[in-house]
């Protein structure tokens, strides 16, 4: 009976491709084999607490120099070019779920060194206000944090923080317009004394959503905030 209704699901709606948005001919695969041969994840020198590209000599961006971010440490596993906003943006907005599946299982490979590193006590994802997570009718986020879970075995919390105020989308905000957009936006739920956490998201741009999240987290007893998105785009 399983088999029927999976045959039937898969007919209705064939897995895609994440990258060129083909159907997948196999359906155990994530990703078609041509674009799996071109996945490429940032590389080169990196600033040691927010994984942006430096240059050889440095340690840190400039950013991190002085002292800009509240969060203890993250990284980004790709740039966010036009294939990667085309795929987000068909996962978040057009049904394409399946993708969240790929983006989680490259997040636990190419992450995993720094996952190994910051032993997570627990993921959280940056949360939706309710009136958005309606509108959406899910928390992309949520289904990273949720994926990421069970590929690593770090258990995943999702209602420990809540987005407590409605903000205006940060696409055309500068870096301090976007930290006054989310300022006291997040309400963590309970206490967590001497955590270690994991905040997931899909695209890390000025660092303000990360850092929001970790004075929220940190004031609620987390001793260390790092973060992991899929992508890193421009700020
Ligand atoms: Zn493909
Ligand atoms: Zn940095």
């Amino acid at each position: 009976m399983k088999k029927t209704a999976d045959f039937l699901l898969d007919m209705l709606y064939p897995k895609k491709c994440p990258l060129c948005h083909q159907i997948l001919k196999e359906k155990d695969r994530l990703i078609c084999p041509e674009c799996s041969g071109k996945v490429r994840p940032i590389s080169g020198p990196r600033c040691m607490k927010c994984g942006r590209p430096v240059k050889m000599e440095e340690e840190y961006c400039e950013d991190c120099r002085k002292g800009a971010h509240h969060f203890t440490e993250g990284r980004s596993i790709f740039w966010y070019g036009e294939v990667w906003r085309q795929s987000l943006v068909r996962f978040k907005y057009y049904g394409c779920r399946e993708y969240g599946d790929f983006y989680a299982k490259a997040m636990s490979i190419f992450g995993k060194k720094y996952l190994e590193r910051w032993k997570p006590d627990l993921i959280v994802p940056v949360p939706l206000h309710s009136r958005k997570k309606r509108m959406r009718g899910f928390n992309q986020a949520a289904y990273l944090a949720e994926r990421l879970s069970e590929l690593t075995g770090i258990p995943w919390e999702d209602h420990l923080v809540r987005k407590i105020r409605s903000t205006r989308s940060q696409k055309k905000l500068n870096a301090i317009q976007r930290r006054q957009n989310l300022k006291n936006a997040y309400r963590v739920t309970g206490k967590i004394p001497g955590f270690s956490v994991l905040v997931v998201d899909d695209v890390y741009t000025t660092g303000s959503t990360a850092d929001a999240m970790a004075m929220c987290l940190l004031e609620a007893g987390a001793e260390k905030v790092y973060f992991l998105t899929i992508c890193a785009g421009r700020a």
